[in-house]
């Protein structure tokens, strides 16, 4: 098995050797469904995961945009049309100077198995710019936001491509990106998600993927009969993920510890309560400050600079910020202080060794490509309100959520339990996404 393994990944380096993140990404998917499709027939033989590992269409562009002191200036544009099998094209649109074909290329991948997971028609695509909105003002923002969309317009449609935000990308920029498309396409479609909600948005989308980690984590301490109730949690990111994980978390009566952003963390041994996250709420969102004037409000807490969350003693984790952001040694950490539950919020924040000490420890982990499955459920649940001109309300849409991660949840299951009972949840992820991509491809036939 381990020969067939490496070699197909062989092919793949051979061809996408400049790429570590998405050859990460590939490689922990090859390792769990590998060995599946060398058990079944139906996969066996038809180089399928080969050709789910070729974007459909990858697109690159020139994005020229004036700043406030009238310089030009230029930044690359991208969307990776990953794999359409099930569906539309889906997936957010990152801005962030660090943005490039391996970061996007991992995340189209990743998409691809997530949007399958959640039982909505939708395939995969990624999208974005090495564009830093960073100390940008609004207005350079916008002026970006419609120079990328006068490009990429033309590759995306609400019957073809639906982008939705993520890193850098929040309801201010798909505004801007929003009133672009329709300007030039002279059409009101669900064609972006992530709308405010008076013109096309959804209820509980903003919310979604934080909630939906934790009740994903929620389902996984229920299978230890244990819940979040009394347990100290740790977060890291401040941006959309991490606010509403910790705000769930505090919902279902835990006590979150740490929140972070780029330039450290911050913990606070009282607990992060309603109030104060409702203050960075409004410092992340509204001010566009840093994680660090945490303390001139609350000087009793400790800012880290430079440092991740992981060595601070924890229950749970929930890993919310950006990949890669949870070594090997943190993980070590993360179970010598008693850690009972890692729940990714981020994609892929843990790397390959990291994952391997969780499995070893035989604590509950959960990837992300099946834990923040929820945010772009809820992006599927808004394209269905668009088409229906309807909109649910925040009880109907937030049931919706729960029910689509604890069925989530199940297919995790029945893919990822070993024969004394340990979950793998990385395997169950894999190959229950996988199945659903591959028997549509395979009934499409060699197109
Ligand atoms: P935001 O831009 O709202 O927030 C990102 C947060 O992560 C910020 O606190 C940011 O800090 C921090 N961060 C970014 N890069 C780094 C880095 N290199 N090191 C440390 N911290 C970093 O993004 P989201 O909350 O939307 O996304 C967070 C993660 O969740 C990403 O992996 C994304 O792909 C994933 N995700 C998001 C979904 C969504 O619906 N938004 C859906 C599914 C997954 P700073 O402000 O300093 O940059």
């Amino acid at each position: 098995m381990k020969n067939k393994i490496k070699a197909f990944l062989d092919i793949v380096k051979q061809r996408n050797g400049e790429e570590p993140e998405f050859l990460q990404a590939v490689e922990e998917v090859a390792e769990t469904v590998i060995p599946y499709i060398v058990e079944h027939d139906i996969y066996y033989g038809k180089n399928i995961l080969l050709r789910m590992v070729e974007p459909e269409r990858a697109i690159m562009f020139r994005v020229c945009w004036v700043d406030d002191d009238g310089e030009i200036q230029v930044n690359r544009g991208y969307r990776i049309q990953m794999n359409s099998a099930i569906g539309p094209y889906k997936g957010g649109l990152r801005f962030h100077p660090t943005v490039n074909m391996s970061i996007l290329k991992f995340l189209a991948f990743e998409q691809v198995f997530k949007n399958s997971l959640t039982t909505l028609p939708m395939g995969g695509g990624k999208g974005g710019s090495d564009f830093d909105p960073k100390g940008k003002s609004d207005n350079e923002i916008m002026r970006f936001c419609h120079a990328f969309m006068s490009e990429l317009f033309r590759h995306i449609g609400s019957n073809t491509d639906i982008p939705a935000g993520d890193i850098g990308v929040g309801s201010r920029e798909i505004g801007f990106l929003f009133g672009m498309y329709k300007k030039l396409r002279n059409e009101f479609t669900g064609v972006l998600t992530g709308k405010g909600i008076s013109w096309g948005g959804s209820l509980i989308r903003p919310e979604a993927t934080g909630y939906g980690n934790v009740y994903f984590a929620q389902k996984m301490l229920e299978t230890k009969n244990e819940s979040f109730k009394g347990k100290t949690v740790l977060v890291s990111g401040s941006g959309n993920v991490a606010q509403y994980a910790a705000e769930k978390v505090l919902q279902l009566g835990g006590k979150v510890l740490t929140l972070s952003d780029s330039s450290g963390y911050i913990y606070d041994e009282d607990g992060i309560d309603a109030e104060k996250l409702a203050f960075i709420m409004t410092l992340k969102n509204v001010k566009r400050g840093r994680i660090s004037e945490y303390l001139e409000r609350y000087p009793e807490a400790i800012f880290e600079k430079g440092k991740t969350p992981w060595g601070v003693k924890c229950d749970i984790a929930l890993p919310c910020a950006t990949q890669n952001e949870l070594n090997e040694a943190d993980a070590k950490l993360l179970i010598s202080n008693g850690c009972i539950c890692v729940s990714e919020g981020a994609n892929m924040p843990s790397t390959k060794e990291a994952i391997a000490i969780f499995h070893k420890a035989k604590i509950l982990f959960a990837p992300g490509k099946a834990s923040n499955a929820g945010g772009v459920a809820t992006s599927g649940l808004e394209m269905t309100q668009n088409s229906l001109r309807f909109n649910w309300t925040r009880e109907e849409v937030d049931n919706k959520l729960k029910e689509i991660m604890s069925d989530i949840h199940k297919s995790c299951l029945k893919y990822g339990t070993d024969k004394d009972g340990y979950v793998d949840y990385v395997r169950g992820a894999n190959i229950a996404g996988f199945v659903k991509v591959a028997d549509a491809m395979l009934a499409q036939g060699i197109v």
